[in-house]
């Protein structure tokens, strides 16, 4: 079957999956344009008549436009597929992959992850592992024992025994943005981007990221599940930026083997990394705000992707070379040109079983993107991937780290050395911690992972405690306003109104802030590090042909961190760690909201990389609970807050790229209600909490009221058999109620209630037809 020695060869796989219609396709009344027979995809042009169908062909091509055709595919079909193969390359010992390329919206997360109903490639890949581990197990213990009858809890404790002895399974999951890292795993982790390294022996990994271990397909649920979740907070802080971001997925499956004839041990290593890439779509058609686009210009997010594009390309050159036996010189692979190319190099062009699977949309509206997903995806199929079991004995890892150290240490007492004593000592450290990092025991592992999962559930019980972090039960979310920082690096005050923007990218709102730059320790101020203006990352534009070729060997230097290069030229030289910087900021006012619905407006945000949350609320306003229905909607209101607040920060290089880079978040929330701030943790203050209760269901039953209109009418049957409204005196001052009206005698009168729900007034779903009862006051008589 497949060599041991020198590996085998597989070819890059290409998928290619089309999703149904969404909805907005189908109200543009967008023609379906992708059909799909056996291997081929053909696109054809509505409009045009003498235009041909352009056909592509690859190795899957999968259906699930319409459940109903006979070529329908679904989640399990696409699993049977491409994840079973893998899982059976992963337990042989081989690395694999798969990455998801397509245009935000096309599929990419719901074939990778899937939804809770209908699982996707991921969770099913986790959970096919663990069930052949446990098939495994169960047949060595038939092999091994031929005691009868064992009772249950004998063959449990066999099984774990056998399973914590045989096979280790590790995860992790993070998250590239704007070329940072981020843990998705370790709540605790997540709030500062982890740093890319390189080792000799190791390669690239991320420096601190959380690996946990699982033991069973639960575990991994649950993982994934707050992952997810801090994906999604995310991207809503970031008005959907996590179409921008690439998230990683890898399982890490480690199987001990002893073999029967020699007493000896071997270990086999596979890592499967699963990843859903960033939206392909080119900057200008994704419909993101002109004002944010330009900030992001010069930025690295899409850096990644495009470099994905240059890789792929240059490895489809590089390999018709190959073929033609046409040029002798090598072609260069731009893998460290990206946090993601580099972490991956392995599954492209190098040790890995690997799959792209392309998502595209149906529908016509999408014809460029799809076209365009089609070539990039085409170009993949020309990868050549040199695939080898990963099969060592034990230990051999870490006797190659301790090696290096040994190594190094010569160097550093030979006076001759080329490197720096400096350099050579942060070297030693650095392969000392990963020889920790390995070489550490399994339990503690294991009791590390627990500990996580237990600060998992208490950060999300003590949400649960905390009334006024309860948002879904006091506060409604109106948008988010970001501040970019790059501002601090101009000498000037920020003073200005900054639009909130709701879920749906639309303007609602306009926070007015104030952000200055107080004080520094030394000379030193952000303004002497002027950003950099010399653009940093082309826009992704599909696969560009053109194809780098340097004559720097890639492999040079690699025990440098990629971060620290891609520092270095963002500020020059600035060594001096000890520099102090403070900034004021100040949150004043909010105004132009859509439709007041609360009778407060929260804030909410955190400083860069200061781990406490700000919770600020506006300061009371005496009139605001009187307002009357008519009041509210024209009425202007203006929230103010008296929230000011000095942060200070050492000028370290991380934190000048952090301001050069990105932005707080300021979310905008509606807040029901007074639940007085300083004594809601006290949950054994059962009366307060009950008021509170009751105060923030009047409130919500008043915005209720203010989003249906209602009209009561009183109609008497005539003379002519119908039924008609009659006139009620309403003039008179004095009259509270809805009018008088004097009742005619002898006639049948009956009272019409009517409902609406008044257009454009808020986002609150109202059911009008779930409404059981109405009540219409009294009737008086005098
Ligand atoms: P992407 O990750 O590429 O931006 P998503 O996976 O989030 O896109 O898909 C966008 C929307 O389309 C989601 O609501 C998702 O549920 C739906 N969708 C995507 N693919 C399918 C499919 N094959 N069948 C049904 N719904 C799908
Ligand atoms: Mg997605």
């Amino acid at each position: 079957m497949m060599a041991k020695s020198n590996g085998t060869e597989a070819r890059v796989q290409v998928a290619v999956r089309t999703r149904p219609l969404n909805q907005r396709e189908i109200d543009l009344k967008s023609p379906t344009i992708v059909t799909i027979q056996n291997s081929q995809v053909f696109v054809e042009k509505p409009q045009d008549k003498h235009h041909t169908p352009k056909t592509f062909s690859y190795d899957f091509c999968f259906n699930s436009i319409h459940s109903d055709s006979s070529n329908y595919a679904s989640q399990e079909m696409i699993f049977e597929k491409l994840g079973v193969e893998i899982v059976k390359h992963a337990f042989e010992g081989y690395n694999a992959c798969i990455f998801a390329y397509g245009q935000t919206g096309s599929g990419k997360s719901y074939t990778m992850m899937g939804s809770h109903n209908d699982r996707g490639i991921i969770p099913r890949l986790c959970q096919l592992m663990f069930d052949q581990i446990e098939n495994k197990i169960k047949e060595e213990i038939n092999q091994d024992i031929n005691i009868e009858p064992i009772n249950n809890e004998k063959i449990n404790d066999i099984l774990s025994l056998k399973f914590s002895s045989s096979y280790r399974v590790e995860v992790s999951y993070f998250e590239i943005y704007n070329e940072k890292v981020r843990d998705l795993l370790n709540p605790n982790n997540n709030h500062h981007a982890l740093k890319v390294r390189a080792n000799k022996i190791l390669g690239p990994y991320v420096d601190g990221l959380s690996q946990l271990v699982v033991t069973s397909y639960q575990e991994i649920e649950t993982l994934l599940i707050e992952g997810n979740n801090y994906r999604t907070v995310a991207s809503t802080n970031m008005n959907n930026e996590s179409s921008r971001s690439h998230a990683v997925f890898t399982l890490k499956l480690t199987q001990t083997l002893s073999t029967d004839a020699s007493e000896t041990q071997s270990v086999k290593v596979s890592k499967i990394s699963l990843v859903d890439l960033a939206g392909s779509e080119r900057a200008s058609k994704s419909g993101v705000q002109v004002e944010q686009a330009r900030f992001r210009e010069g930025c690295n997010i899409n850096k990644s992707l495009s470099t994905l594009g240059l890789v792929i390309s240059a490895l489809a050159t590089r390999q018709s070379n190959e073929n033609s036996l046409k040029s002798t010189k090598k072609t260069f692979v731009p893998y460290r040109d990206s946090v993601l190319t580099w972490l991956l190099k392995d599954s492209l062009g190098g040790n890995s079983f690997t799959i792209m699977l392309a998502t595209i949309s149906p529908a016509y509206d999408n014809y460029e993107e799809t076209i365009s997903t089609l070539r990039y995806a085409d170009q993949a199929k020309k990868i050549v991937n040199h695939a080898v079991i990963n099969e060592d004995e034990p230990g051999t890892i870490i006797r190659e780290l301790r090696d290096e150290i040994d190594k190094l240490r010569k160097e550093l007492a030979d006076a001759k050395a080329e490197k720096s004593a400096e350099k050579l000592n942060a070297e030693i450290k650095e392969n000392e911690k990963l020889m920790q990092t390995i070489s550490k025991d399994w339990q503690e592992r294991i009791a590390e992972t627990d500990k996580i999962s237990k600060s998992l559930l208490i950060t999300q019980q003590q949400k649960r405690n905390d009334p006024f972090f309860d948002v879904e039960e006091y506060n409604s979310l109106i948008g988010v306003a970001n501040i970019f920082l790059k501002a601090l690096f101009y000498d000037s005050k920020l003073d200005y109104l900054v639009p909130i923007i709701n879920t749906q990218g639309e303007i609602s709102g306009s926070l007015h802030v104030v952000l200055v730059q107080v004080g520094t320790s030394s000379m030193k101020k952000l303004s002497d590090f002027q950003p950099n203006n010399k653009p940093r990352a082309s826009i992704s534009e599909g696969i560009s042909i053109e194809t780098e070729e340097r004559s720097l060997s890639e492999h040079s230097n690699s025990q440098n961190s990629l971060d620290d290069e891609s520092n270095d030229d963002i500020i020059g030289t600035s060594n001096d760690k000890t520099d102090q910087i403070t900034v004021r900021f100040a949150i004043k006012e909010v105004r132009d909201l859509p439709q007041c619905d609360g009778d407060r407006v929260m804030c909410r945000y955190t400083f860069i990389n200061q781990k406490e949350d700000q919770k600020i609320l506006s300061i009371q306003s005496a009139s605001n609970d009187d307002d009357t229905e008519e009041q509210v909607g024209k009425k202007p209101r203006i929230f103010s807050f008296n929230h000011e607040k000095e942060y200070t920060f050492t000028m370290t290089d991380n934190f000048i790229a952090t301001c050069l880079e990105s932005a707080v978040s300021i979310e905008v929330w509606y807040h029901y209600s007074t639940i007085p701030l300083s004594i809601n943790t006290n949950a054994n203050n059962e009366r307060t909490r009950r008021d509170a209760e009751i105060r923030a269901l009047s409130n919500r039953w008043k915005e209720v009221k203010r989003h249906i209109q209602y009209a009561v009418e009183i109609h008497e049957l005539d003379a002519s058999g119908r039924w008609e409204p009659v006139e009620v005196d309403a003039q008179q001052p004095q009259i509270i109620s809805g009018g008088v009206y004097r009742l005619r005698q002898g006639q049948s009168k009956r009272l019409v209630a009517r409902l609406r729900v008044i257009p454009q007034s808020g986002t609150m779903p109202l059911v009008l037809h779930a409404i059981r009862s109405v009540e219409i006051g009294s009737i008086n008589t005098r």
